[in-house]
Parts: C-alpha cells; sequence; structure tokens
C-alpha cells in the first residue's frame, strides 16, 4: 500500500490496486473562517495544498469518514466528478452527499468489499461529554486485501474504547490516527493528543502509526515538532511516524 498524506485528514490511498481519496478537504490557505471559540484565530486551511487537485481525484472512490468542513469542504464539492464513487459512514450522510449534486453515494456500512479489498466500518469518539455529542457521529475504516496489510484508518477521533475495539477485532498492521489535539477554549480535545497516540501504540505495539490532521486548522494546536520530540523521548520514532504534507510512505 502506499498513503500519501495530502493536508489535514486528506489522504491518497493505493491499496489492493485501487485508489482512495479520503476526506477530501482543498480549499486554499484561509479560505475560511476560523472555528469559534478556539484559541489561535486564523483562517483555515492554515497551509495550502501541496500539490495540484487535478492530481488527487482520479480515484476510484471517494470516503468521506464525517461532514465537518475540514474532512468534505465546498472545493471538493465543487471540483470532484458528481459521477465519482463517494463512499459516506451513515445514510443521513449519504443524502446530504446527495443534496451536493453525487449521484453514486454508498454507506460504509453496505459496502463491504470493493473488488477484492474488504471494507469494515468503525466508530469513534469526536471528544468528550456534551463536546462530544455536539460533534457528532465519526468513523473511521478498516482496509483488508489477500496482498496488503490490515490498515485502520481511525477517522477523527480521540483514544476510546472504540479504538481499542478496532484494533483488538482487525489487528491492523498499519494505522493511521488524526493528531493534532483539536480543542476548543473549553473541554478536552477533540482529535488525538500525544498522550492518544501513544496509547494507540500500546494497544498495536507492532503496527506502524501514522500521523495525520497536523498542522492545516487553526484549533490543532499539537504541532508536528512537538510530536515528534515526545516520539523521540519514548524512542518510538521506527514506529509513529509522522509525515509532512505531501509525504508518501509505503507497506
Ligand atoms: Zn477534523
Amino acid at each position: 500500500m502506499k498513503i500519501r498524506l495530502i493536508r489535514n485528514a486528506t489522504i491518497v490511498l493505493s491499496y489492493g490496486k485501487k485508489t482512495f481519496l479520503i476526506d477530501p478537504f482543498f480549499a486554499p490557505k484561509g479560505a475560511y473562517a476560523a472555528f469559534p471559540n478556539t484559541a489561535n484565530q486564523v483562517g483555515n486551511p492554515t497551509v495550502n495544498l501541496p500539490l495540484p487537485i487535478e492530481e488527487m481525484i482520479d480515484v476510484d472512490a471517494v470516503i468521506v469518514t464525517h461532514l465537518h468542513v475540514d474532512h468534505f469542504d465546498p472545493t471538493a464539492i465543487e471540483v470532484l466528478p458528481k459521477d465519482i464513487t463517494v463512499i459516506a459512514q451513515s445514510d443521513v450522510d449519504a443524502e446530504v452527499i446527495r443534496e451536493k449534486g453525487f449521484h453514486n453515494v454508498q454507506t460504509l456500512y453496505e459496502t463491504s468489499t470493493i473488488g477484492d479489498i474488504r471494507l469494515n466500518q468503525t466508530s469513534g469518539q469526536h471528544g468528550t461529554g456534551e463536546i462530544g455529542l455536539i460533534m457528532g457521529q465519526v468513523s473511521g475504516v478498516v482496509f483488508q486485501h489477500p496482498d496488503e496489510q490490515t490498515l485502520y484508518i481511525a477517522g477523527d477521533t480521540i483514544w476510546c474504547e472504540d479504538v481499542e475495539k478496532a484494533i483488538e477485532t482487525h489487528k491492523p498492521e498499519v494505522i493511521v490516527v488524526n493528531g493534532g489535539s483539536a480543542q476548543f477554549l473549553q473541554g478536552d480535545p477533540i482529535t488525538m493528543s500525544k498522550e492518544d497516540i501513544y496509547r494507540t501504540y500500546e494497544e498495536a505495539p507492532e503496527a506502524s502509526i501514522i500521523v495525520a490532521h497536523m498542522e492545516a486548522v487553526n484549533h490543532c494546536l499539537l504541532t508536528r515538532k512537538e510530536l515528534r520530540s515526545f516520539i523521540e523521548e519514548k524512542r518510538l520514532s521506527s514506529s509513529i511516524l509522522v509525515p509532512e504534507d505531501g509525504e508518501t510512505i509505503s507497506f
């Protein structure tokens, strides 16, 4: 497999001879306002895309883990071909995506295979307590193929029982987590903190863990520099990888 981190949670994945675009967020730097009630009030995204959009959209399917703007945005809606296969996390999300003009929308729970690839939907928690409830449903996805290692893309979730269960059930060899420790002025982070990432490692010490969702939206306060020095302190630089935007990692 080849995992290319584009920016934030956007990934182009080559797996089992198919290509997937995960969570397309294509706006240029500063196109949107900062998220309300957050520190660091600068426009989103905070950085530009590392490559032209045309190089990312010739794929077999698009997977949208949830509908927050940093995972499926107006620019992506505008540029994606309307007949492309889009896989949503739920009927509700699928309907919203159809209303944007897409006419080949499926849900993750009914899409169990694409070619020889098996897909399994996983759940997550996009924060704790009331904030977690307001953030709403989120999903991840596990990819399996006879010629590939098992890949688990966890989506916008903190470390929680859902992630533990996904690891226990599917025993992934490669895991993509959304770091950044995104947060509001109140409450706990809504994406993984460095401690959450470490907890994921403890649960899957043999796996390679790739950290996405870094340094691209205003309320993500964990920097790559801070995370990398934490990883070095723990002597885990070969297990936990923090790619730059545009970087490809192959397994
Ligand atoms: Zn997000």
